[in-house]
């Protein structure tokens, strides 16, 4: 059982239509969040999810348009495409947000959430340090984050937290680790392809990907509707 690991779509149809036709075979989407906010194809991205096998959690962007989380721990940017998103979703697409957890156990064998598994909606894990302080909730052998945006890997042992940096990994079976697939809609790695891991449970490996796809096509549709400059300019360069 092979799961397309994928975070942060941001509305970005584009991106994921590439990562779902590049992909190798696989059994089930896991995904961490966010698939609305800053790109204009909300609709769109989550009709193509419910298409799969699916597990996935509640992200920022996701709670901010069904009004779960208050705008004001937004930018003016991120706020202005909350407020397109809230428009334009579907009532079907509403429920689909609303049903999802913040947190999510599959199989007692990993754990999905979006932000941190302490504070599952705010805090970014993007250092060891922020590792350090969830070890307590690091109960399952694989944790699954996203937010961030920039692919990582976190090794835990009894006693030390590392970083991997690696495009494939065999996972020892007596640790512990956080998987970042990165950002599909909208990397900050400084790479603008499409960024997203596969990982098999049972042989232990994970494996990321990166694939390009037409930024231009996404920039010139999110230029009609009005959005700001620096949101389709920040996808060319992947920041
Ligand atoms: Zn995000």
């Amino acid at each position: 059982m092979t799961s397309l690991l994928i975070a942060d779509i941001h509305s970005n149809l584009v991106a994921l239509e590439s990562v779902l036709e590049s992909a190798p075979p696989f059994d089930c989407i896991v995904f961490a969040g966010d698939v609305v906010g800053y790109g204009p194809r909300p609709n769109e991205c989550i009709n193509r999810l419910r298409g799969y096998a699916l597990y996935a959690v509640l992200g920022n962007h996701d709670a901010a348009v069904i009004g779960k989380k208050d705008l004001r721990w937004f930018g003016s940017s991120s706020r202005q495409i909350i407020q397109f998103s809230r428009d334009v979703i579907s009532s079907r697409n509403e429920q689909f947000l609303e049903g999802l957890p913040e947190k999510l156990t599959i199989e007692d064998q990993l754990m999905l959430v979006h932000g941190s598994p302490r504070s599952p909606l705010s805090e970014y894990i993007r250092s060891r340090q922020e590792v350090v302080e969830n070890l307590n909730y690091l109960q399952l052998p694989v944790t699954v984050v996203g937010h961030t945006h920039v692919p990582a890997v976190y090794e835990v042992s009894k006693d030390a937290v590392e970083e991997r940096k690696k495009s494939r990994l065999d996972m020892n079976p007596d640790l512990r680790y956080i998987v970042n697939p990165g950002s599909v809609g909208q990397p900050r790695d400084g790479d603008p392809r499409a960024s997203y891991a596969l990982l098999d449970p049972e042989s232990k490996k994970v494996v990321f990907k990166r694939v390009a796809y037409d930024v231009q096509r996404v920039q010139q549709e999110m230029r009609n509707l009005g959005f700001p400059n620096f949101l389709r300019r920040r996808l060319s360069r992947g920041v």
